[in-house]
């Protein structure tokens, strides 16, 4: 069995810590991936001051240099894209068809911060003064650590450490600890390019991985005065304390939290096309997506037919390992998070008193068994206030609510403390154009399912879902760089702006 290692200052090393914990495949737990190393502070400081001592000589490689590193590094992950997504799909269980859009997502990144290195555009301003001219430029900012979550192991990790690097930064990266050895492949494929576009030049230290728990390692980061920004993907009560620690040492925070997605059909919509996207949303990566689609609002004179349509196709959706073909849902990634799911059931039929409609229960048929599977679960009758319609679940339940107009779904989807994704199925271009005005999300789609951003987009969410940085696109590279005003007086006197001239 094969023990893996933390990378740090371009060394692959065990922990100080000598311990270990196990990866498993949640959809057969008798499979195990390999053991990861359960780092300590001492782990952190070691991989920080490396980041901080690459630091000086990284922020001198030109951009366009640092994004040659990125375009050989997607040119090698388009190469191992299939072997990567297999490995995912073992290690965090959503179907191969969607670990192979998730390396996709890092290529997509990786090309995009590759050609950002001949931008990283800055604006010039017009001096007040003669004889003096106004520039102003990105820099970069230091030592950053990254945390991420696992639904994404590939993708959101490359959306935060590529525009990084391009901006000249130096990064210390905590993946999840349930999704270890995507980060690790994800480590040795930009350290392979490094090598390759610097050469003799290469630069130790400028992306160290430390693996274990966010406890211990996570906080470890907050508390590092060497680590000058931190870029978060995560639960909401996780991002709080970042948010809380980060603020007080003047760190620059960048969150992307949780979700309470919903879907509005309207009674003139498409339904056979807000079904497919309403099963797509609510049941890929079985319900684990931030952007999941986890409340359906349905028009009420559409509301038992659309029902109806999407019973039967819940019914028919196949559970199993994500690398068999004809498999539609994988597992929960973890027992505690199908625990939460379950309990989430629970609330919904006890406290609630919601109807419960299809699922509600572990799948547990024959090699189901050996995973951590939970049934497609719908409830309807489902009011606004109920805790089911408001808190993120984060697995495969879907909650349909009713509504009589326009403004009353909008009022319902509003109606939480999350703003990340939304979507609304109408033919009225009227109320198509309203709903994106009056909708509170950071991303919403017209006729489209609640999953499914493009990389170079903003990504983000208002409300709890953030703290109003963007990733993905141009917009992230807001988070990663600093602006320099920088002036230029070639009138050979000294010139007092706002007192010589006014
Ligand atoms: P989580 O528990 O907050 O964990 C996210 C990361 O933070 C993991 O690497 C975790 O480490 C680490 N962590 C935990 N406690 C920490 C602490 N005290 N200090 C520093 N780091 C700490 O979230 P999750 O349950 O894994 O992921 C699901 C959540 O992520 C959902 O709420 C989902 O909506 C959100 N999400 C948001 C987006 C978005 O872009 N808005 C995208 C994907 C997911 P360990 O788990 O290894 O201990
Ligand atoms: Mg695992």
């Amino acid at each position: 069995m094969e023990y893996f290692k933390n990378f740090i200052n371009g060394e692959w090393k065990d922990s100080k810590s000598g311990k270990h914990t196990e990866n498993r495949n949640p959809a057969n737990t008798e499979d195990l991936i390999g053991y990861f190393p359960a780092s300590t502070k001492d782990d952190v400081n070691e991989a920080v001051s490396a980041a901080r001592e690459a630091f000086k000589k990284w922020r001198l490689v030109p951009a366009p240099k640092r994004g040659d590193v990125l375009k050989v590094v997607g040119d090698i992950m388009l190469q191992r894209k299939d072997e990567i997504s297999f490995e995912m799909t073992r290690e965090m269980g959503k179907v191969f068809a969607e670990t192979k859009g998730d390396t996709q997502e890092g290529i997509d990144t990786a090309y995009y911060a590759a050609s950002e290195g001949r931008r990283l555009f800055g604006l010039n301003a017009p001096s007040e003064l003669p004889n003096k001219m106004n520039l102003s430029f990105r820099i970069p900012i230091g030592v950053g650590g990254i945390i991420t979550p696992w639904n994404f192991p590939m993708a959101i990790p490359t959306w935060k450490i590529f525009p990084a690097l391009v901006c000249g930064n130096t990064v210390v990266f905590k993946p999840a600890e349930l999704t270890p050895k995507t980060a690790n492949t994800l480590v040795h494929i930009i350290d392979e390019a490094m090598k390759e576009v610097l050469g003799k030049d290469y630069i130790p230290g400028v992306v160290n991985l430390v693996h274990g728990s966010g406890r211990v390692v996570g906080e470890c980061f907050l508390e590092n005065k060497n680590i000058d920004f931190i870029s978060f993907t995560g639960s909401t009560a996780v991002g709080k304390r970042i948010n809380e620690v980060g603020g007080r040492e003047l760190k620059r925070v960048s969150l992307e939290l949780g979700g309470k997605n919903a879907q509005i059909v309207m009674d003139d919509a498409n339904l056979d096309l807000a079904l497919d996207a309403v099963l797509w949303g609510a049941f890929g990566t079985t319900g684990q997506r931030c952007t999941a689609t986890s409340r359906l609002i349905l028009h009420k004179n559409i509301h038992d037919k659309f029902l109806k349509m999407l019973t039967d196709r819940a019914a028919k959706l196949k559970l199993g390992y994500g690398n068999d073909k004809g498999v539609d849902v994988g597992p929960c990634v973890s027992e505690s998070q199908r625990e939460t799911v379950n309990d989430y059931v629970k609330i919904g039929l006890n406290e609630d008193k919601a109807t419960l409609v299809i699922g509600g229960d572990y799948a547990k048929d024959g090699n189901l068994a050996k995973g951590w599977f939970y049934k497609p679960t719908i409830f309807k009758d489902v009011t606004p206030d109920m805790r089911i319609a408001k808190e993120e679940i984060f697995g495969p339940v879907l909650a349909v609510l009713k509504c009589s107009s326009l403004e009353e779904s909008i009022d319902i989807l509003n109606g939480t403390e999350y703003g990340l994704s939304s979507s609304i199925f109408t033919n009225n271009v009227n109320d198509a154009f309203k709903a994106v005005r009056d909708i509170q999300a950071g991303i919403t789609y017209i006729n489209g399912a609640t999953i499914g951003a493009e990389a170079h987009m903003p990504f983000g969410g208002v409300k709890a879902t953030g703290n109003g940085h963007r990733e993905g696109g141009w917009t992230v590279y807001d988070f990663y760089s600093e602006w320099k005003a920088v002036y230029i007086d070639y009138s050979g006197k000294l010139q007092r702006a706002q007192i010589d001239n006014y």
